[in-house]
């Protein structure tokens, strides 16, 4: 058993339970971050009033380094602007800026100190579809404005929370397809005041400006473990499939090799009940195997009838064997059991009942045809050549017994003849053929002699 099977429902159990710390951990996840201080993350660092960029006395650096600045307005300002630009652009390329589109959040750690309630921070975007390199404010203007009352802290003001200024969609006049918030070409970003600013002097201190993101988005983090798992789930069924497949492979290979076996098995049986139940000189039942069908003919005898036992018994079969040999002896019984065999019908059995003995069932047959049957028989054997070739061929014996006939050796038998009466046993009826095979021998043998019937 292996390690993943002995440990299946733990292992699942911590794949769940990894899943779901997965899926909750992404706010965890280390973020990227991209600052823009007094020194780096910008090419250029502006301040503007409404006299325009660096003019000292509306718009000045406290400390350029460290990014605070000053705004000192009063009734004789110009236009009362004032902020500061970061710019990401390197002149004149202005239409190349950076990409903040994976961002989703500006930590803000400003310092302000004047009597404005608002702050405005904007993002300005590039891009050709709505913007053209002929006109600086044709950048998407993504802006927020923000309280200063919430600028006593540092706050991380989310990306989603900008919008598209109105009054730049109004301008450009831009189809609702482009009409959302757009951080993937930021030429430039600042802070200003808007308009009117309250007469006075504004010292902002930037202390900190920080965009931060996710490396993977939570969309693409939760596509990643959904991944996983399907990836997991698909990987597991090919390999169920395969080992399936692979195990129905050798069911089926163990189920024919069975079949193999089993039909060897029911060869071998059947060669084997042939050869309990044959006598292999004959071809004929041994008395073991007629024994059976006997008791078996005896059980269903009610459908078998008329039913006829004839009893054969070669003449003088140890002269025979005295005169010829043993030998010719065997070959004269196999070819007698063979010619016996070839001329009864199928549901008649013939058996070696004993030395030269031997014993025809016949079902459905009454005495008179069982007797026909025996003569029948009785007048083939007579009239068979046993050749005597491979034999030491006695001319004495042939000369003796069948003279006319010398080489073959002429071969007869007796037939006793006895139909199965109502009520009787196969002993019963067996006798009665017997006792008719010992009068057909004494009344000079080759002959057949039919059975008393004992209610006769
Ligand atoms: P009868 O006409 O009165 O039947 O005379 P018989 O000689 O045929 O009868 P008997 O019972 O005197 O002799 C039977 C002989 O059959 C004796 C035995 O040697 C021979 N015999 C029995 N079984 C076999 C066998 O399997 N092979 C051979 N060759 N001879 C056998
Ligand atoms: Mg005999
Ligand atoms: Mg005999």
């Amino acid at each position: 058993m292996s390690f993943y099977s002995r440990h299946r429902h733990n292992i699942q159990l911590a794949a769940v339970l990894l899943t779901v710390l997965a899926a909750v951990s992404h706010r965890w996840l280390p973020l990227k971050t991209y600052e823009i201080t007094g020194s780096k993350g910008h090419t250029q660092l502006n301040l503007y009033s409404g006299k325009g960029y660096e003019y000292g006395e509306e718009a000045d650096w406290v400390d350029k380094d460290a990014m605070k600045m000053r705004c000192t307005i009063t009734p004789a300002s110009e236009k009362t602007a004032c902020g500061l630009d970061i710019a990401f652009y390197e002149w004149p390329k202005w239409e190349n800026g950076i990409n903040l589109h994976n961002y989703d959040t500006v930590h803000l750690d400003i310092d302000y100190q004047g009597s404005a309630s608002k702050i405005r921070f904007y993002a300005r975007n590039f891009h050709p579809d709505y913007s053209n390199v002929g006109d600086f404010n044709s950048t998407k203007y993504n802006t927020i404005n923000l309280r200063t009352r919430d600028l006593t802290q540092p706050v991380d003001v989310p990306l989603s929370a900008l919008v598209v200024a109105d009054w730049w969609l109004d301008q450009f006049d831009i189809p609702l397809a482009q009409s959302h918030l757009d951080f993937s070409n930021i030429t430039g970003m600042g802070f200003d005041f808007g308009s009117p600013i309250p007469y006075g002097e504004h010292t902002i201190h930037f202390k900190k400006i920080v965009f931060k993101g996710h490396y993977i988005s939570s969309a693409s983090w939760y596509l990643i473990i959904m991944s996983i798992w399907m990836l997991t789930i698909v990987v597991k069924t090919v390999r169920r499939l395969i080992y399936l497949r692979e195990k129905n492979r050798r069911y089926l290979q163990r189920v024919s090799m069975l079949e193999a076996d089993k039909n060897q098995l029911q060869n071998k049986a059947a060669k084997f009940e042939e050869l309990s139940t044959t006598d292999s000189l004959t071809g004929a039942y041994n008395r073991f195997g007629i024994d059976r069908i006997i008791t078996n003919l005896f059980e269903q005898r009610a459908l078998m009838l008329p039913l006829t036992i004839i009893i054969a018994d070669i003449d003088h079969f140890k002269r025979i064997n005295d005169t010829e040999g043993h030998a010719v002896g065997d070959k004269v019984l196999s070819k007698l059991g063979r010619t016996i065999l070839a001329n009864i019908r199928e549901n008649d059995f013939l058996g070696r009942w004993g030395g030269e003995e031997f014993i025809i069932i016949c079902t459905h047959t009454d005495a008179q045809h069982g007797f026909l049957l025996a003569e029948k028989l009785r007048l083939l054997i007579e009239g068979t050549q046993f050749e005597l070739e491979n034999s030491t061929n006695s001319p004495r014996l042939n000369q003796q017994l069948h003279p006319q006939l010398h080489p073959q050796l002429k071969v007869t038998a007796s037939f006793g003849v006895g139909e199965v009466q109502a009520g009787e046993t196969f002993t019963e009826t067996f006798n009665r053929a017997d006792s008719a095979l010992y009068e057909a021998k004494k009344q000079g043998r080759n002959c057949t002699v039919l059975a008393q019937h004992t209610n006769v």
